[in-house]
């Protein structure tokens, strides 16, 4: 048994999975813990899981390592975003299941406040401002204009804990009645994991920013929108940087917590620290392909989302998003029918033969992301004639996600005003050689792969460090070791761009 003194524990809450972490001093992982989360899907639409069972997992995961391990220097959180949580503060008791960000049951509710937002605000003046900064130079650096813009392009998501928190307080008594009693409190998982290990009621500011309830202008819980939607701000937790302690964990030895911040951001943060510019591909089970744009929140032009990507005291960047769906679960998908045995065949197979044989696949699994946000749109694969190899359909796949992976960077590029010229790859389908070669072909940008591919627990990990070791946050990041560089040889998407504007089409 280990007995290394030295190790941060970090612990990774993601949608299917709990990954718990042992990091040495010198940022090596010593030790993986990885369980698998339970999903509830009790209708149609409805996506949940039991936050009691979320808290058991994260603690056996934590448990495995310290057994081993002993007492950690210091522990950090990073968490899936966007997923609500309501409990009693006075008996600590969940108030409902946990409604993940992956349910639609409140997709009429979101219409409807959507309705009443733009009656109150107007679009007017944002869409002036939106074409007053497409012709004015370096108006993107104005907040005030950029703060105009986001009120044009202002929607509320069917996926957004705001929307979620409506239909709580809606349809499930206790709730309502909680709320009225002073009693209820609301978080995402990062707030209620915190809630079990110190009973306080936080969250931190890249998590608030993903909730439809956060004001990433003025850095507070917006006055607007809880508003309208009428949530009443007592039963928001208090917003907190994603460096500094927060305490110290009884159940855990101890250990204080000094990091915290939601999955993607701490990926961005992992890659290029506090630089704006920098922009990073996570390919996992999805793609989230995110840019740090700097001190100025942007406007969620073309579909990419706006949030916090960072804040450590007065220092503050933001970040501009985009999502491909399907990535990992595409592959697990071929798995499930029989196609593959396993992931790490994907690449081999791919690389065996010359084309896909004219095979076209659209990896739309679960709807389609950037920048079209339809959830209606549905997979294809096409061409098939009786000499198509598996090969071929894996291959097919691959240049599918690929190809729409380099329409979210150019969107991405056009939304930010930020010319790309690498991005940084992590997350464990990035193992796929074939994949991230055709990433760099179809967008024609140079690819650099890092080292650790679990680039998420890397930046809670350098978090939970720089604050027991008092630093600033640009002092407390260093840079990723590369593994492979790939750089881009040229490839058109001609007949695949074709078929999916036709099924774009097909489903609208
Ligand atoms: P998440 O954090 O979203 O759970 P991970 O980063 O752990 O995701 O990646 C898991 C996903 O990566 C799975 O869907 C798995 O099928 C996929 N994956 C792992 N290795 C490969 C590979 N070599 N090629 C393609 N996909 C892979």
């Amino acid at each position: 048994m280990p007995i290394s003194a030295k190790y941060y524990l970090i612990l990774d809450i993601g949608t299917t999975t709990v990954k718990a972490f042992a990091y040495s001093e010198d940022g090596k992982i010593l030790k993986k813990v990885l369980k698998t989360t339970n999903v509830l899907f009790p209708e149609p639409g409805y996506v949940e899981q039991d936050p009691e069972k979320l808290w058991q997992i994260t603690y056996d995961a934590a448990t495995e390592i310290i057994n081993e391990y002993g007492k950690p220097n210091a522990m950090g959180i990073t968490n899936q975003r966007a997923s609500t949580i309501v409990w009693d503060k006075e008996t600590g008791e969940p108030l409902y299941n946990m409604i993940t960000w992956q349910d639609t049951r409140a997709s009429d509710i979101a219409k409807k406040y959507t309705k009443v937002f733009l009656l109150k605000v107007g679009r007017a003046f944002g869409k002036i401002a939106n074409g007053l900064s497409k012709i004015i130079p370096g108006s993107r650096k104005s907040k005030r204009l950029n703060y105009l813009v986001t009120m044009a392009f202002f929607k509320f998501g069917p996926n957004q804990p705001i929307m979620h928190l409506r239909w709580l307080m809606d349809n499930v008594d206790e709730v309502s009645k909680a709320a009225k009693d002073g009693k209820l409190a609301f978080g995402t998982i990062d707030s209620w994991i915190i809630w079990k290990m110190l009973s306080i009621h936080v969250t931190d500011y890249t998590n608030a920013s993903a909730t439809g309830l956060f004001d990433p202008f003025f850095l507070k819980w917006s006055d607007r929108l809880t508003k309208i939607v009428c949530i009443p701000k007592r039963i928001l937790p208090k917003l907190i940087d994603n460096m500094g302690e927060l305490g110290k964990v009884k159940i855990f030895k101890n250990a204080p917590l000094t990091a915290v911040i939601a999955d993607q951001q701490s990926s961005l943060y992992s890659a290029g620290g506090f630089n704006s510019g920098t922009i990073k591909i996570t390919n996992g089970t999805g793609t989230f392909i995110d840019i740090n744009v700097g001190k100025i929140p942007m406007p969620g032009r073309y579909g990419t989302y706006p949030m916090v990507a960072i804040k450590w005291r007065s220092k503050v960047n933001y970040l501009l998003e985009g999502i491909v769906q399907t990535t990992g679960s595409a592959v697990d998908w071929l798995i499930s029918i029989g196609i593959l045995s396993d992931p790490s065949e994907a690449s081999k197979l791919a690389e065996s033969v010359k084309d896909s044989d004219d095979v076209i696949f659209i990896p739309a699994l679960a709807g389609v992301g950037t920048p079209y946000w339809n959830p209606k749109v549905k997979g294809l694969i096409l061409g098939l004639t009786r000499g198509t190899r598996r090969e071929h359909i894996v291959k097919a796949l691959l240049d599918g996600i690929a190809i729409r992976c380099a329409e979210v960077l150019s969107i991405i590029e056009k939304a930010s005003g930020i010319k790309i010229s690498h991005v940084i790859t992590d997350g464990n389908a990035s193992r796929n050689d074939y994949l991230l070669q055709a990433i760099a072909d179809f967008s024609n940008k140079q690819i650099r792969r890092v080292e650790n591919l679990e680039g998420t627990s890397r930046g809670a990990f350098l978090l939970a460090k720089g604050a027991l070791n008092q630093l600033d946050i640009e002092k407390a990041w260093s840079e990723p070791t590369y593994d492979k560089i790939i750089d881009p040889g040229k490839r058109e998407p001609k007949e695949w761009q074709h078929v999916f504007n036709l099924m774009l089409r097909y489903h609208q």
